[in-house]
């Protein structure tokens, strides 16, 4: 494949962050890749893996001469490094980012993004409940969706090659509103992570002879919520507070529908629970058809399709 960009800069080098400075190294994309993390203990780990040319904990300085950066950081940690970095953008470069939710990125960078800068938020919707640069890997984004979630007026050049570099990392890219995807996003990722949160605490918070039960006799169905709930907690608390709305909003819904199962349940009506039930089993067959469940999926839980 041939180079798509001069200097692509990173803002943050995790498991995202990381796999996509795989991808750009693998096909030979960019000519350099220049990266900032907080901690010299990262910055020493993507050297030695390779994935940067430069790095510094400077953000201003890692962007300096860069025609992409790509913030890839927790969401809360947006706000100030736009701030920082946007005066030490150079023109006509463009900014994008990994982020989960997406309308606080219009709301938090985008006012620092000076003219001449185009602003492509985006969001690969494919992840693993693993963090840091050692645990990415290029192959995460093969077959996935990424939403680009650009404002009405963004300069579509800017955007095709944003949309270019995740179709180079093998996924389908679409776009959509900021709150469109926001709404998609709570009732796909954000509602199971709370749930998750949830059930495992609750599980947690038996008396300890119980406890030591729960996790002898754990059955597939706990597993599978305590491998969502081991999900990095400043990743999540960051989603979930940045989205709050698109969150309450389903959590509602979502609270009517079990008190319709809870009635259910209690009265013993075996026809209800048979038709929801009925109805759910459709939804898995049309995922598994969309082509989103992979074998992989079942079998190795580090690359599993849960995402943020
Ligand atoms: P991660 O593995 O924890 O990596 C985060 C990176 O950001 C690290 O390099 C960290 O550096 C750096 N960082 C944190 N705070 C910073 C700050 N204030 N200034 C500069 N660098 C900072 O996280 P991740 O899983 O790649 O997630 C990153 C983003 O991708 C999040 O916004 C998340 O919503 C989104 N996302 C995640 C997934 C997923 O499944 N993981 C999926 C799709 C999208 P240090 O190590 O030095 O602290």
């Amino acid at each position: 494949m041939s180079v798509m960009f001069d200097r692509v800069a990173f803002i943050g080098m995790g498991l995202i962050g990381s796999s996509l400075a795989r991808v750009i190294r693998r096909d030979g994309l960019a000519n350099e890749i220049s990266a900032a993390a907080r901690t010299t203990e990262t910055l020493d780990t993507i050297q030695r893996l390779g994935l940067a040319d430069q790095v510094s904990t400077d953000t201003a300085d890692v962007v300096r001469g860069a025609d992409l950066v790509i913030l890839c950081t927790p969401l809360s940690a947006f706000g100030k490094i736009a701030a920082a970095i946007g005066p030490h953008l150079k023109d006509g470069a463009i900014v994008t980012d990994v982020g989960s939710a997406k309308a606080c990125v219009q709301r938090e960078v985008g006012p620092h993004m000076p003219k001449g800068v185009h602003l492509v938020p985006g969001h690969p919707v494919a992840g693993t409940e693993h963090s840091g640069p050692e645990h990415g890997f290029a192959e995460l984004f093969l077959d996935r969706w990424c939403v680009l979630t650009p404002a009405p007026d963004t300069d579509r050049d800017a955007v095709a090659k944003v949309r270019a570099l995740w179709e180079a990392a093998g996924m389908s890219v679409s776009e959509m509103t900021t709150s469109h995807h926001d709404q998609i996003l709570a009732i796909t990722s954000h509602l199971p992570h709370v749930i998750s949160y949830s059930i495992v605490d609750t599980a947690y918070q038996l008396g300890e002879d119980l406890q030591d039960e729960v996790f002898r006799y754990s059955g597939g169905g706990f597993r599978d919520f305590t491998r969502i709930a081991a999900s990095d907690p400043i990743m999540w608390r960051d989603i979930l507070i940045e989205n709050r709305d698109a969150v309450l909003d389903i959590l509602s819904r979502f609270d009517e529908d079990l008190t319709n199962l809870k009635r259910a349940i209690r009265r013993g009506d075996g026809e209800e629970l048979e038709r929801v039930f009925t109805r759910t089993r459709a939804i898995r067959r049309g995922i598994i058809e969309a082509g989103q469940e992979k074998l992989e999926d079942q079998k190795v839980s580090t690359k599993s399709s849960d995402k943020g």
